[in-house]
């Protein structure tokens, strides 16, 4: 029995991933974060941040959160929100997908649409809602704060403590390798500091997005981006205050035309419908399988669910527009005549 939405965030299921596991002799598991109330990881992280906020005297009864998300961030904070009486205010790139901003909508967010520009650019969407938070905080009655998700550290403080101990639980402490893609880095350095401090022996591994940075800094030292990629949430171009004293052991570069087939096939053949983040996790967590060799135990993220790219990834026109394999079932269309 649960008091209330905030009490279902976490506690998300391990699922064995089938085909990866065969495919590489290991066992492969996706922890199952599209099973959080907002549907995505970032569930977890607004409520640190919220929390975080509340336990500083930062964020008073009727306040206001701003943040600048490509979506996830912004529906988790939103949920906690609405749960806690807090309103948002969300600034998102308008180049993500149409599902995530109805959702805000629904949800009851004040939602603010700006170009996608990059970080360096003062208009870029994190910076926008920094500067708004500020304004806001002198304006509004309540007060008003910014989350802040890529530099403010609860976001990784809540993946080391309930992520992380999670997963160790879960595998009964047998995981030995874990492997994620980064949006702010939350996930995978929150995770990986609760693992390590459990086994300094598990080994971690980055999934990088083409068009992401931080696979040339890992490996060469230079922050430097090359090609692009159709995923949302992830590809960082910086090294974010999650990110900081974070280092993998491993680092890989994912693109589309690896991940895709993979989210493809498990819908088709294991009935989970996932996003394309996700995809970019699972092909990490397959080049880490064949890293380690068979018999290991790897886990990756399950990161959000599938329909909210309805219009994009499971969309044969948009993944034709961007040269991208068609799986031929999604072009099946009433076959059965009654
Ligand atoms: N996948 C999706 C779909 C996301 O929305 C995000 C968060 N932006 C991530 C992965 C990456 O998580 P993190 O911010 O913890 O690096």
């Amino acid at each position: 029995m649960h008091q209330s939405v905030i009490e279902t965030i976490g506690n998300t299921p391990l699922i064995r991933l089938r085909r990866a596991s065969e495919e590489t002799g290991c066992d492969i598991y996706g922890k199952a974060e599209f099973m959080n109330p907002g549907q995505s990881v970032k569930d977890r992280a607004a409520l640190f941040i919220i929390r975080d906020a509340e336990r500083k005297g930062l964020l008073r009864p009727g306040g206001v959160i701003v943040e600048g998300t490509a979506g996830n961030t912004g529906i988790g904070l939103t949920v906690v929100g609405r749960a806690l009486g807090y309103r948002t205010v969300i600034v998102i790139p308008e180049t993500q997908s149409q599902e995530k901003k109805d959702a805000l909508r629904v949800l009851g967010a004040e939602l603010i649409e700006v170009p996608a520009v990059p970080y360096k650019n003062p208009n870029n969407y994190v910076k926008v809602s920094g500067r708004l938070a500020e304004q806001l905080a002198r304006t509004e009655p309540n007060g008003a704060i910014w989350a802040n998700q890529f530099d403010n550290v609860a976001n990784r403080d809540g993946h080391r403590e309930t992520t992380a101990q999670e997963i160790w639980r879960q595998t009964e402490g047998r995981i030995d390798g874990f492997v994620t893609a980064v949006g702010t880095g939350g996930t995978l350095a929150g995770v990986s500091e609760g693992l390590r401090e459990r086994n300094p022996n598990v080994k971690i591994a980055l999934a990088d997005p083409m068009g992401a940075a931080l696979h040339s800094y890992y490996t060469t030292g230079e922050l430097k981006a090359e090609g692009s990629s159709i995923t949302e949430g992830i590809g960082q171009g910086r090294v974010t205050a999650n990110l900081e004293g974070f280092r993998p052991d491993f680092s890989y570069q994912i693109p589309d035309a690896e991940a895709l087939p993979l989210i493809f096939g498990l819908v088709q053949e294991e009935g989970l419908c996932l996003g394309g983040s996700t995809g970019i996790n699972i092909a990490g967590a397959i080049r880490l399988a064949r890293e380690m060799g068979p018999g290991h135990v790897i886990v990756t993220i399950l990161a959000d669910y599938g329909t909210r790219y309805q219009s994009k990834l499971f969309n044969p026109a948009f993944l034709r527009e961007k040269g991208l394999p068609v799986p031929a079932w999604i072009e099946m269309r009433g076959n059965i005549s009654v």
